[in-house]
């Protein structure tokens, strides 16, 4: 067991750096038995640091140092101290030029963080804490220095070298090497440095900026994937058309490169100029990539590409601060895939996964502000409070200033800050300034963790005409807050009247003109508003848009869900009364309250399903049931398989009584051939697929007949895969297993495809048993190195596969601790990751909870455990 434990930092000790660093020249000796890394510091001290630093601290991780020298004298071992995380040189003058040589070996790092080789090539990843597996350095996002990168590797071997910035020099060097240096202008921390070495082919485009200048646009691939670019090359040239639109936001180098890599912990990452992503997030082609991924990879390049301001050119001070450029960049790159789709739609998607995982988060252990105040490991705090949370509290201060102020805050925040690392409140200060609002209030946002529940009760007093709505906040205790204040909340309503069309809403009995959605601003913990002049007691829309990422409490009827499902203005309430429904009836269910499935259910799906005049995008979210992860959300004390059986309940009741619609809706959405990404395409598509799953849940004859044609003829991923989820998730053993081998021997050359063919295997209730994982896992085409191919067996089975997963004898829970502790050794990061559903052992009933809770005790007793998954198991078991 570990004997001391890892150590906590406070964003209450954030002082600023002793040393600045203005100038870092680097020079890599690329071998295969490792590389040598020269560096260069032009060190001053910082005039604002309080006191007088004696040393020099650089931090280092996993690095064997050949020498140190100080302008130039290499030092003496008394000069300096090697402690492993830092190198001390002492009595250091008040500016110096420092040369560190270190020896590290890329080929043997499993960790995927520094410097690491991944398929033949050598790539990088810094971000959070990365570049001190590569050299001492000041790790820190607040050391901000101008780059020059040499890179020197065999040419055959590595005929491609990259790093960022600009292409300066190149050359030729003995026995078969080169060289080609890199230069990049704009100060950066060391979390943005870049490199890539490898033998690969380039997809290359121009764009020409707002202000007329070209920029050479470039995609490296390995040769293999040369073809499976174009996507993500046309999201790209979007994205900066759009950030020049939306944000005033031009791009500042003469170059901006992605390159795409195998083995990645992360999505992507935004080094400046040289973006490295998971080949997942990049390639794509009608025939190996479904809708889902071609939305992705557009919302990936996007973001990325957005960092290059909010991020960047304006970086965070320290990682408590991560949500400043992440927070930001997600709220942007939704408006992005808003403009670019259905926009209903991407909030609806948004708000799924906040509701679903985020409020989990939020209620779990792991609960954290926006703006976190402690962390043992930056790793875990890549976290969707961070992500998506941030972005939805980005997208309060829009609603709250409106388009037009927002852009003011957001122009006066990139220029007054441009070049610097600055603080989540920086960003909030810039939007007041700029519109001169106080959101002084509003910071709690960013202070306190857990979700706000508002509690909201109506009345109507039919001789006044008045209609009064009481709203109440409360935001539950989270681990080391309690007692919290009431945060200001935008909350916007809608009042129906019983024609189906909006109300005024007159909140003073003479208001003329008044608007029929309005914005109110919550503040305390109870307010009382009153609408006038009503005549009748209307069905109120609450929280339209999803304008606070917060949780409702009101007393709805089904009847009325059912109105506002057929009327309600707001596509996204629209969806959202569908849900509840749902949910109202699967609860009735597990409660055993009611007997069968409720027929206005029925109904109210078969309208859905018949009437094509409807907008179909939105058909087709609506007729997504809740899923088994919202369900246990809901729950106060889940029971994984009652909730898992009374989904199911309803699924095969709506599917035996719309048979007929169903049928109908698959025909009536038939492929036509060509392959578009427009919203009504993505629709048909996923309303073909919708169907067909739903028939084939209850065995349907014909319905396996059209899927295993649709199987067979599918001229893209998407139906493709839609048709063998359909079969593996059937009854249909012989059927299933002809397409799962096809599909195999078909597309075992394709990585990306062959994730794709685990997960739908991990996620199935009929091919995902305990024992068929652990033959995936044994599969020739699994490895254990690369993190898809991890996440997409293990980390499918354990988040997405409710009833296989949670088994009464525990067996699955044992399993997933087995899977955590090995992997432990090799890539924490993502055994950090994947031990996460064992985390929320409080929230299920017996004997679930008890037997997560003792496969996550097994976690922590394992000998060796990283701090990446010491600091989550010993939270989540702490009482
Ligand atoms: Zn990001």
């Amino acid at each position: 067991m570990r004997t001391s434990q890892p150590r906590t930092i406070y964003l209450s000790e954030y002082r600023v750096p002793a040393f600045l660093v203005d100038h870092v020249d680097l020079r890599f000796e690329l071998f295969e038995n490792g590389a040598r890394v020269h560096s260069t510091l032009t060190v001053r001290r910082n005039p604002e640091y309080p006191g007088v630093a004696e040393h020099l601290e650089l931090d280092g991780d996993s690095l064997k140092l050949e020498s140190v020298s100080l302008d130039g004298i290499e030092l003496g071992a008394d000069r300096y101290q090697d402690q492993g995380d830092k190198l001390v040189v002492q009595a250091v003058p008040d500016k110096f030029g420092l040369n560190v040589v270190t020896w590290i070996e890329p080929q043997n790092n499993t960790r995927l963080e520094g410097l690491y080789k991944s398929s033949g090539m050598f790539c990088t990843q810094c971000e959070a804490e990365g570049f001190r597996c590569i050299t001492f350095f000041p790790d820190r996002p607040d050391v901000m220095a101008r780059f020059r990168t040499r890179v020197e590797a065999d040419r055959e071997k590595y005929p491609v070298l990259l790093s960022n910035g600009n292409d300066v020099d190149r050359g030729e060097l003995a026995d078969g090497r080169h060289f080609v240096t890199w230069e990049d202008p704009f100060p950066k921390p060391c979390y943005l440095f870049a490199l890539v070495a490898g033998d690969l082919v380039l997809k290359q485009d121009t764009f020409t900026t707002c202000s007329g200048r070209d920029i050479d646009l470039r995609i490296y691939v390995e040769a293999r994937n040369a073809a499976k670019c174009d996507h993500a090359m046309d999201s790209l040239k979007r994205s900066m058309r759009w950030d020049e639109e939306v944000y005033g936001r031009e791009y500042d180098l003469d170059i901006f490169m992605i390159v795409a890599v195998d083995d990645f912990n992360m999505g992507a990452m935004e080094n400046k100029g040289l973006n490295i992503f998971n080949s997942s997030c990049v390639l794509a082609s009608p025939e190996t990539a479904a809708d889902t991924a071609f939305q992705r990879i557009e919302a990936i390049v996007a973001h990325e590409y957005f960092h290059n301001w909010s991020g960047n050119r304006v970086t965070c001070r320290d990682w408590f601060q991560l949500s400043l450029k992440e927070g930001f960049t997600v709220f942007r790159d939704a408006g992005f895939s808003a403009d670019m789709g259905s926009p209903t739609v991407k909030r609806i998607e948004d708000a799924t996964l906040m509701r679903t995982a985020q409020f989990a988060e939020d209620a779990g252990p792991m609960s954290h502000p926006v703006r976190p105040s402690s962390y043992m490991e930056i790793s875990n705090f890549y976290t969707l409070t961070i992500y998506e949370k941030g972005a939805e509290v980005v997208r309060m201060i829009h609603t709250l200033l409106g388009p037009e102020l927002f852009r003011k805050g957001s122009d006066l925040y990139f220029e007054r800050h441009d070049g610097q690392a600055v603080t989540t409140d920086d960003f909030v200060k810039a939007m007041e300034d700029a519109s001169g609002r106080d959101l002084g209030q509003f910071r709690l946002w960013y202070e306190q963790a857990g979700t706000p529940l508002l509690t909201v009760r109506d009345d109507f007093d039919s001789e006044a005409g008045i209609y009064r709505l009481t709203i109440e906040q409360a935001i539950p205790d989270s681990p080391g807050q309690t007692s919290k204040n009431p945060q200001h909340i935008p909350f916007a309503l809608g009042l129906l009247g019983s024609d189906g069309t909006d109300l005024p809403l007159r909140l003073f009995a003479d208001e003329n003109d008044a608007p029929s959605e309005r914005v109110l601003e919550l503040t305390a913990a109870r307010h009382e508003f009153e609408f006038h002049g009503l005549s009748e007691r209307p069905v109120p829309s609450l929280v339209r848009g999803f304008s606070a990422p917060v949780r409702v409490d009101y007393p709805w009827t089904r009847e009325q869900l059912i109105f506002l499902m057929n009327h309600d203005g707001d596509g996204f309430n629209r969806w959202d009364a569908g849900q509840r429904l749902a949910v109202d009836v699967i609860q009735a269910l597990i409660r055993g309250d009611e007997e069968g499935v409720d027929e206005r259910l029925v109904e109210a799906y078969r309208s859905l399903l018949s009437d094509p005049s409807l907008d179909q995008a939105l058909v087709a979210k609506m007729l997504q049931l809740p899923s088994e992860a919202y369900l246990v959300e809901l729950a106060d004390s889940a029971d994984a398989q009652a909730i898992h059986g009374a989904r199911t309940r309803v699924l095969d009741c709506l599917a035996q009584a719309l048979r007929g619609e169903l049928l109908e809706c698959y025909r009536r959405n038939g492929d036509d051939g060509s392959y578009q990404l427009t919203p009504e395409a993505i629709a048909a598509r996923s309303l073909r697929n919708t169907a067909l799953s739903w028939l084939l849940h209850i065995g349907d004859r014909e319905a396996c007949g059209l899927a295993q044609t649709q199987y067979q003829d599918a001229g893209n991923m998407t139906d493709r895969m839609g048709a063998l989820r359909a079969l593996v998730n059937s009854c249909f053993v012989t059927e299933r297993e002809a397409a799962l081998n096809d599909f195999y021997q078909c597309w075992q050359d394709d990585p990306q495809v062959v994730e794709q063919w685990f997960s739908v295997q991990a996620a199935s209730l009929q091919a995902g048993t305990l024992n068929h994982i652990r033959e995936l896992l044994a599969h020739p085409a699994f490895d254990w190195k690369n993190p898809n191919k991890v996440r997409s067996v293990i980390g499918v089975f354990a988040g997405q596969n409710l009833a296989q997963f949670h088994q009464a004898d525990g067996s699955g829970y044992i399993f997933l601790a087995e899977q955590v502790c090995r992997l432990d050794d090799s890539n924490p990061q993502i055994a950090a990751r994947l031990v996460s559903p064992l985390t929320r052992w409080r929230k299920f009933a017996e004997p679930y909870g008890g037997k997560m809770k003792q496969a996550l005790a097994s976690v922590r007793d394992k000998e060796g455990l990283s701090k990446d998954v010491f600091e989550i198991v010993h939270k989540s078991l702490k009482e």
